[in-house]
């Protein structure tokens, strides 16, 4: 048994942020965990930048910053978190600025903010379009230089908890092989999202596969909102790659095959700069209705050309570099071929405006936690700032429960359980086949769980869903090595996948409106008197998904109609 005073699971910005200020605040016996090696984690792909109302914000205010983030959730985010948020902006985007991350500056040496969809100001601080790469390496390297110890490449397979606290977690060791149980007083969860479960999809890195949240889950534990996913309007036609916002924050148009600039009829003030379910369904509903581009008309265009080479290469040169290798169209010469590609998770582990969960001592930060401060829809740029501001309160608080909690014992049983189950795996003689599952499994959340929704269609996904599941028990692990069993890895991950599937349909069935990401063509309105609620969804022992329901945190903004 290994032993420490706080676990953190995770190496991308909200885990590494978290391990910094844990390690700066305590002298407990910390480690992260991580699968992927620490700067390989998906907040590296994060392009466009990081909201946050700076001291030269002329005009802007945190107040600003939550009615912007309140009104894009569709008023489904909790207010006092966002308020949180909101206020910690400045300082967690200095904190990080003097530590080393190399934001694009004003010409009076100031960070720079760019404009950002459903933003009043521009307020997005950027490293030109690789903000979460340079926010990654430099949290990294801070990291080393306070001692933080590392497990790398140690997979999180079970949660440990006594009903009323947390005892430790079970993980597998892919470099050597083996379940290790790790016994510690607090655990931070900060696994990221799960839109890989839209696998053809996505913009998303392979192993955004909702790990934490699925363990979560199989805990017993709640999990919020999950029905809420972000399409990003702009991936790449081909591949679903992200083209980041700052695209358009810069000035690119969106342009239907007769070249018209169609926002217009959707969002006549905001056009482009409109939030992400807005303008998602906008390309969605002109391909659909035949004004797509290209032989097939099944993409749109994002037109660059008129902002020129030497902006487009200073300001955005990965989406160039993308544009050129991935589809073959230099943006400086051609429009951009783009459709709207599974991005964002919004909905996650619970937790309240601290991070915390119902279990003592288990917390979560950043993508897999839904505190709630992104509501039905999040803000481009809002989710780097979560990732930090809740990095950090969560380390925080774990210091500060860790402190002081009781010495507890966890029992062997989950580690026998994990065991079992990866023996299972490899000794299975199933016959049904990770990768074409997988593949199914994508095609049937994007057909029936995807930008646009109804009854009849989402009922029909979830029996495939269930079918899938039940097929998923026959996979069969083909390596048997111990050491680096990435077939192994392949296979917990989309067993995670499976479990989280039917928690985003069944909340999406009931849920019988339309708000943010949500989008039901049987019922196109958002309903405030029925629905102004978030769900929360479990996993019974039995196999079943309960579904209730719980208030959301209301304060200075009363809904109003959503108008861009
Ligand atoms: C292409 C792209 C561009 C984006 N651009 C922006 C942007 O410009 N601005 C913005 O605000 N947001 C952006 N986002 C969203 C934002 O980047 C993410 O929400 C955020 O980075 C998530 O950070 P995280 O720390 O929660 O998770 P991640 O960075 O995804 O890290 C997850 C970590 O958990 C570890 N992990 C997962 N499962 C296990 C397991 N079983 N065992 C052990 N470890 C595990 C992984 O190893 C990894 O270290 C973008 C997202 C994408 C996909």
């Amino acid at each position: 048994m290994i032993e420490y005073d706080i676990v953190i699971v995770g190496g991308g910005g909200a885990g590494l942020y978290s391990a910094l200020w844990t390690a700066e605040n305590t002298i407990l016996k910390v480690a992260v965990i991580t699968k992927v090696y620490p700067t390989r984690s998906h907040t590296g792909a994060a392009e466009g930048g990081i909201n946050a109302v700076l001291t030269h914000s002329v005009g802007d205010s945190p107040e600003a910053h939550a009615y912007d983030t309140v009104k894009g959730s569709d008023f489904l985010a909790d207010q006092d978190a966002v308020d949180i948020m909101c206020k910690m902006g400045a300082a967690v985007i200095y904190d990080i600025a003097h530590r080393g991350v190399p934001f694009s500056r004003r010409p009076d040496g100031r960070i720079a903010q760019r404009p950002f969809g459903g933003a009043s100001f521009p307020r997005t601080c950027y490293a030109a379009d690789k903000t979460g790469f340079y926010i990654l390496q430099t949290l990294y390297e801070q990291c080393l230089k306070n001692n933080v110890t590392f497990l790398n490449e140690w997979f999180l397979l079970s949660i440990i908890h006594n009903g009323e606290r947390v005892e430790g977690i079970t993980a597998w060791d892919i470099r050597n092989g083996g379940v290790h149980l790790i016994k510690t007083k607090a655990v931070i969860l900060a696994t990221g999202g799960h839109a890989r479960v839209y696998w053809n999809r996505t913009s998303n890195a392979l192993g955004n596969t909702g790990d934490g949240t699925a363990a979560v889950l199989r805990a017993g534990l709640p999990l919020k909102d999950m029905e809420f996913i972000q399409f990003h309007p702009t991936g790449l036609a081909k591949t679903g790659i992200l083209v980041t916002e700052g695209a358009r924050g810069e000035g690119g148009y969106l342009r239907n095959k007769e070249g018209e600039r169609f926002m217009k009829r959707y969002a006549p003030e905001k056009m482009e700069l409109a939030p992400r379910d807005i303008v998602a369904r906008a390309i969605q509903t002109e391909i659909d209705e035949g004004r797509g581009c290209g032989p097939n008309g099944d993409y749109i265009c994002l037109d660059l050309t008129h902002l020129g080479e030497e902006k487009i290469n200073e300001r955005l040169p990965q989406t160039r570099e993308h544009a050129i290798l991935y589809e073959g169209v230099d943006p400086v010469k051609e429009p951009i071929p783009i459709a709207p590609t599974a991005h964002y998770s919004m909905g996650g582990i619970d937790t309240d405006k601290l991070g915390r969960t119902p279990i003592k001592g288990l917390y979560a930060a950043g993508e897999c936690a839904c505190v709630s401060v992104h509501g039905a829809n999040r803000l481009g740029g809002n989710s780097l700032l979560d990732v930090l501001v809740y990095g950090r309160l969560t380390a925080l608080e774990a210091v500060k429960y860790a402190d002081e909690a009781p010495e507890t014992t966890p029992s062997l049983a989950k580690v026998k359980d994990d065991e079992r189950r990866i023996l299972e795996l490899m000794e299975s003689d199933g016959k049904e086949k990770i990768a074409d599952l997988r593949k199914e499994l994508g095609n049937v959340m994007m057909k029936h769980f995807g930008v646009f929704r109804e009854e009849s269609s989402m009922k029909e996904g979830l029996e495939k869903l269930y079918e899938i599941k039940e097929r998923a028990k026959h996979i069969k692990v083909y390596d048997s090595s111990k050491k680096f069993n990435t077939d192994l890895i392949t296979a917990l991950e989309f067993l995670n996948l499976v479990d989280l599937a039917p928690a985003i349909a069944v909340p999406a069935i009931e849920r019988k409106e339309s708000r943010g990401a949500h989008a039901r063509k049987d019922f196109p309105n958002r309903d405030d008197k029925n629905f102004l609620k978030h769900s929360v969804i479990k996993l019974k022992e039995d196999g079943s998904y309960e579904l209730s329901w719980k208030p959301v945190v209301i304060k200075k903004f009363p809904p109003e109609e959503r108008k861009y």
